[in-house]
């Protein structure tokens, strides 16, 4: 091959690599783009995006699935478990027995349930006998691998409400937030820094554990600290700034 030839064939290789460095570039940008974009949407656009989901087996069996409710400017957040059999059957999370035991909960620090916003960590109603849904009773905690698919929409409805303390109920909602192994005994009533992914860079929300509602049915003497904690979410929330 003469030099003539084979500097034109470099001149070709390199103009393939620069344009498929250019295709996977610009391919790179919009899905980034793309991602923005969601972040920076409402919770009724983040709804829409999800409400054919079926990156888990929830999908295939919830009757609805539970996206959240309440005050999309809240400054208080409360985050429980996963939707139980009322709350797939409603839409709706925490309408049931321990949902009407949170409504008191809020109450007691003179709130109203319109006034917060209470969402799961997984948004669909994990069954214990999928063949069944129809059935009460047959809830499970939800697996690890249905936290981790649906973890990232609460990630994204905490970064567009960016309320300033968090209230997580029970074990695996403190877990899947705050990543801490300790059980929710030692964790409860104390407040913990967590850097959310979506919303406000480097800006730390509080988040306090505490018992799940559902906890508090089956072992009423629990219910003190519960209060406990309550008040320390009222106190904190009179020092912190509004949105
Ligand atoms: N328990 C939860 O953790 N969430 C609900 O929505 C209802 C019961």
């Amino acid at each position: 091959m003469n030099r003539g030839k084979e500097f034109a064939e470099l001149i070709s290789i390199t103009r393939k690599f620069l344009e498929q460095e250019r295709d996977r570039g610009i391919k790179e940008f919009m899905q980034h783009w793309e991602e923005k974009k969601a972040e920076s949407g409402t919770l009724d656009d983040l709804a829409r995006s999800i409400k054919d989901c079926q990156k888990c087996k929830l999908g295939r069996t919830r009757a609805n699935l539970v996206f959240g409710v309440g005050n999309p400017k809240a400054r208080l957040m409360f985050v429980g478990e996963g939707p139980g059999f009322d709350e797939d059957r409603l839409g709706i999370p925490f309408v049931g027995k321990a949902g009407q035991l949170l409504t008191k909960i809020i109450e007691s620090i003179k709130l109203t349930k319109e006034e917060v916003y209470i969402s799961n960590i997984v948004k669909c109603h994990p069954l214990r006998n999928p063949t069944h849904p129809e059935m009460r009773g047959n809830d499970r905690p939800p697996t690890q691998d249905e936290i981790a698919q649906c973890l990232p929409i609460l990630f994204k409805q905490i970064g567009i409400i960016e309320p300033k303390i968090i209230c997580t109920l029970g074990s695996p909602a403190t877990k899947a937030l705050l990543n801490l192994s300790e059980g929710i005994g030692k964790l409860r009533g104390k407040f913990y820094d967590f850097y959310p992914p979506y919303g406000k860079f480097g800006e730390p929300i509080k988040v306090i554990p505490t018992y799940h509602p559902a906890y508090l049915l089956r072992d009423p003497t629990r219910k003190r600290e519960v209060w406990e904690d309550m008040k320390k979410i009222k106190k904190a929330m009179t020092s912190i700034s509004p949105h």
